[in-house]
């Protein structure tokens, strides 16, 4: 068995089973991005243009706490993987309910329809994200040399789908170029191509899984007895239960609302990082050297949430000023708010070789808290550089040059360079030996908690606030980063001889 995973090279050098685990996660996050590209605009569009004519902070509230809510539900996904299904099942059910998830946005349901399609996708996503991530690990044996590459190509198909999408997904909702639907948009024929590509993404994952992925994949790791149930029954049941006393309490007070529902998960996503830690900390299973490495963790997770705090802003406040504050051609050649959402993931793919030299060349690099620190000042001058059209035109009416979207998107994805990929690996590898797949789940935390934050602070962003909401958010990033500079050595330290 083992010999055959080292022989298996038939997929650019890689094992053949990369490639399907390659176009499963291509077209899940194709639709997971060009839902996103329009969902915003679905929201708080007026009805006769097609939107569902929401308030425009509520509309942008919702897309944060999605966007942490889907990464927040990665630790049951993680979960049932390990002790239940096997991550292959696991995998295929999640892909089965995000299309569902779609499907239901492709349909004239309005509201409801879009409730049940944010449920089917956040539980999805959980189920899929990190267990496919997981199976590309598995594809190796230990110490082959391949891993750091085959996880290089696997980040480039994630962002080649998600790169792809904001150009497909806007065209489709304005009428394939045809101006199908008049002047309106029709949203839902966009959300029926993000439905579209997680079908073909399950049908490539059905056919090849079966031939290319290992049987080791069909079960569970570790998985659970009736005794090991018992105590997750008892706590899923004290859970539901406190959740239900808390709504209800809520709906008796008259105060079952969409805001409150987003603050109560704000708390959750906030707290069940904090929750973790101190359980690691305290924990018998984990040694000395493995305890002061979960506390060199903790500054690096802040630095994480804060990043993707920005980062993730990209398809909100950015989306925004897209839509609002851009001139939206170049020329003769016209595009839609939600293509900006391709440069992300395209600057990723242009800058990703770089990086990837530089790290191999630059023999006295910074250790990943230095990387961290840099990346979070970057990421805070990417939002303040957005700030300078509004103070060098005097005003934040009317439209400004897409050049300064542009800019703020290859600024940002320079951070991202400095934490995302360090970030992953360093996970791992600070990872207590008993917590060794949660700590990957930790790591979908620190996006799932800056989000949570965001869900709560881009209800005051708009054109007329935009200066101080840039410079404001851009300077904490900067002064968090700064902080850090002066830690590097300790975070370091405390590491027990990790870089
Ligand atoms: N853009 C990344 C993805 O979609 C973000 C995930 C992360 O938090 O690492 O895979
Ligand atoms: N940067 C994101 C991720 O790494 C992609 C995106 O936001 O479009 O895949």
């Amino acid at each position: 068995m083992e010999k055959q995973k080292s022989m298996d090279a038939s997929f650019f050098g890689q094992p053949r089973g990369l490639s399907t685990l390659f176009f499963t996660e291509m077209w899940e996050r194709f639709s997971y991005y060009g839902m996103r590209a329009i969902l915003l605009f679905y929201m708080y569009y007026a009805v006769s243009q097609g939107g569902l004519g929401m308030n425009q902070a509520t509309a942008a509230s919702i897309m944060s706490i999605y966007g942490s809510l889907v990464y927040l539900s990665g630790v049951v996904g993680g979960w049932l993987s390990d002790r239940v299904w096997g991550a292959r099942k696991t995998v295929f059910i999640g892909g089965v309910l995000i299309m569902f998830g779609h499907i239901a946005l492709s349909l004239p349901f309005g509201l409801p329809a879009l409730y049940a399609s944010i449920v089917l996708i956040v539980a999805g996503t959980g189920l899929l994200k990190p267990n496919v991530s997981d199976m590309v690990g598995s594809l190796y044996d230990e110490g082959d040399k391949r891993r750091d590459a085959g996880f290089s190509m696997f980040v480039f198909g994630i962002n080649l789908g998600a790169a792809v999408a904001p150009w497909a997904v806007p065209w489709a909702a304005n009428g394939f170029g045809f101006h199908l639907f008049g002047s309106t948009m029709n949203f839902h024929a966009g959300f029926s191509l993000a439905a579209i590509g997680m079908f073909f993404g399950l049908i490539q994952y059905w056919l090849d899984g079966k031939k290319y992925l290992s049987k080791d994949s069909l079960y569970p790791n570790d998985p659970i007895d009736r005794e090991g149930l018992k105590p997750i029954i008892t706590w899923t049941v004290v859970g539901v239960i406190v959740l239900a006393v808390v709504l209800g309490l809520f709906g008796a007070m008259g105060q079952l609302n969409i805001t409150n529902v987003i603050n109560i998960i704000t708390i959750i996503a906030i707290a069940l990082p904090i929750i973790y830690f101190i359980m690691m900390l305290n924990s018998k299973k984990v040694t000395k050297v493995e305890r002061s490495r979960v506390i060199a963790y903790i500054p690096l997770f802040i630095a994480a949430a804060i990043f993707w705090g920005i980062e993730e802003s990209g398809s909100v406040v950015l989306a925004l000023f897209a839509e609002q504050r851009t001139i939206l051609h170049i020329g003769g050649w016209h595009f839609a708010a939600g293509n900006f959402q391709t440069l992300n993931p395209l600057f990723i793919m242009i800058l990703t070789p770089f990086f990837v030299w530089l790290w191999s060349k630059w023999k006295r690099q910074p250790s990943a808290p230095g990387k961290f620190a840099a990346g979070m000042v970057i990421a805070g001058l990417s939002y303040m550089w957005m700030a300078l059209p509004g103070i060098i035109h005097g005003t934040t009416a009317g439209r400004v040059s897409p050049l300064w979207l542009v800019g703020s998107w290859f600024i940002v994805e320079i951070a991202e360079m400095l934490i995302s990929p360090i970030g992953l690996s360093v996970t791992t590898k600070l990872a207590p030996k008993a917590f060794q797949s949660q700590m990957m789940s930790m790591w979908f935390l620190a996006d799932s908690a800056g989000q949570a934050v965001n869900a709560q602070i881009v209800k005051y962003y708009s054109s007329a606030t935009e200066i101080p909401y840039f410079l404001i958010v851009g300077t904490v990033s900067v002064i968090f980063g700064a902080i850090m500079f002066f830690m590097v050595k300790k975070i370091h330290n405390l590491m027990g001889g990790i870089d």
